[in-house]
């Protein structure tokens, strides 16, 4: 029996439940169209304890209908400065009069998919690998318990080592050699922080933080990664221990910030990235596949802005596709369904691909300079991003438009 024969049938299925499953799946719900989102996790994930949004996600999450109940977790940043530790100078970190605001990922994902029908999500549902339907040339997706799954449109939101994105001719990751270490800290009597975006450096180590409530305040540390980092990220209490090591040379409080932290909250991660160059040259759809968030562009967290550009995603290919649908629906011709939805995916395609490749090169330009050892390379750095991004927070005034 042919694989397609035996397998379950679907119209929209979207790869992942992350932030960019979850967000593509309630842009189609809002439209008045199903899908089902299939996640490997036992339960809804979020890794890294917190995400910076910036003005461009919450205009994209004020489209989802989130936005305002997301407001409420988190306060407003109103401002942002970098501290050099060796020379104790001080600048600006610009964040213009946007809404910049840290949300827990946990409540970002909740909501997201708490606002979604129930029996959306598949949990523990992992797709091994997809291929074309020879006869209807749909994809066809197979799982991890050897079943099979046919759709006629499939969303790719499974984020950095995505199975889909390898399928439509996206090149594999590449890794910086820097990593981020993540954590939260909870003030019991309330921090002393002004609502601000802080960065302080010594050498190669930098602590960003960023208070998210009164008590509540957010902090990364981006360091060289060390070939015991891979032991290190599955100890909580390690990655607290090897931080702690690595700032040393940092004043007390923000020491006693790190050794406060809630121990579950810790991550290490190494830091992937897709060469914008890929982006450049790829249609990000073969057929009727699709991929989005980082799946698509996967880039560097030093903008802060992978997330927020998911949420961008979701917004436009929820559009693109909604546009398609009610005509399809006005003629009810099955033999027009794909032409429409290749048609759909070519306009998101085209309408994403010059934001994500701008906002992957200015990530990756930073990386590489934190990466880089050599004065020189940095120097050539800083002169090519002052050319090409003279406006630092000119990525965070994109709109993505209405759903
Ligand atoms: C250190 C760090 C800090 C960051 N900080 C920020 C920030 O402050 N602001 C911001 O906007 N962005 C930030 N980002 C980027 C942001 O986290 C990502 O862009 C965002 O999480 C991408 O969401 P996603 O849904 O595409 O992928 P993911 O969050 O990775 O979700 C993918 C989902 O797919 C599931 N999955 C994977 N493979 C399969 C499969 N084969 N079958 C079924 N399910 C599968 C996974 O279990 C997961 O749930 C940061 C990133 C890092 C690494």
């Amino acid at each position: 029996m042919e694989m397609q024969e035996l397998a379950e049938q679907r119209d929209i299925v979207i790869v992942g439940g992350g932030i960019c499953g979850l967000a593509t799946a309630l842009a189609l719900h809002r439209k008045g169209i199903k899908s089902l989102v299939l996640e490997r996790s036992k339960t809804l994930r979020s890794t890294g304890a917190a995400i910076i949004v910036q003005p461009n996600g919450w205009r994209a999450l004020d489209q989802l209908g989130v936005a305002t109940r997301l407001r409420r977790t988190a306060i407003t940043i109103q401002g942002g400065h970098y501290i050099s530790l060796a020379d104790s100078k001080k600048k600006e970190i610009p964040i213009g009069n946007g809404e910049v605001r840290c949300l827990k990922r946990t409540h970002l994902i909740e909501t997201l998919a708490n606002d979604l029908p129930v029996d959306t999500i598949r949990y523990e549902c992992q797709v091994v690998s997809i291929k074309l339907d020879p006869l209807t040339c749909y994809p066809v997706l197979q799982l991890h318990n050897g079943s099979y799954l046919q759709a006629k449109l499939v969303i790719g939101c499974d984020g950095v080592n995505s199975v889909i994105a390898n399928s439509i001719g996206l090149n594999s990751v590449k890794l910086f050699c820097t990593c981020v270490v993540r954590g939260l800290t909870n003030y019991q009597n309330g921090h002393k922080f002004k609502p601000e975006f802080v960065v302080m450096s010594k050498g190669r180590v930098q602590l960003g933080w960023m208070p998210m409530t009164d008590k509540l305040v957010y902090w990364f540390v981006t360091r060289q990664w060390t070939s015991q980092d891979l032991a290190v990220s599955k100890n909580s209490m390690l990655i607290r221990q090897s931080t702690m090591e690595t700032m040393k040379d940092f004043p007390d409080d923000m020491m006693e910030m790190i050794s406060t932290c809630y121990l579950n909250s810790l991550h290490l991660t190494d830091l992937k990235y897709r060469a914008p160059w890929d982006l450049l040259g790829n249609n990000f759809h073969e057929g009727t596949v699709t991929v989005a968030g980082d799946a698509m562009h996967a880039m560097g967290p030093f903008l802060a802005q992978g997330g927020s550009a998911s949420l961008e995603d979701a917004i436009v290919l929820g559009r693109c596709l909604a546009q398609k649908m009610n005509i399809m629906n006005q003629r009810e011709r099955s033999s027009i369904v794909k032409m429409m939805v290749e048609e759909a995916l070519e306009e998101y395609a085209k309408e994403r691909k010059m934001r994500i490749v701008w906002l992957s090169l200015e990530t990756y330009l930073i990386g590489k300079m934190l990466d880089a050892k050599s004065v020189m390379v940095k120097f050539v750095i800083i002169i090519v991003m002052a050319v090409l991004f003279s406006d630092p927070i000119g990525n965070t005034r994109y709109d993505c438009g209405r759903l």
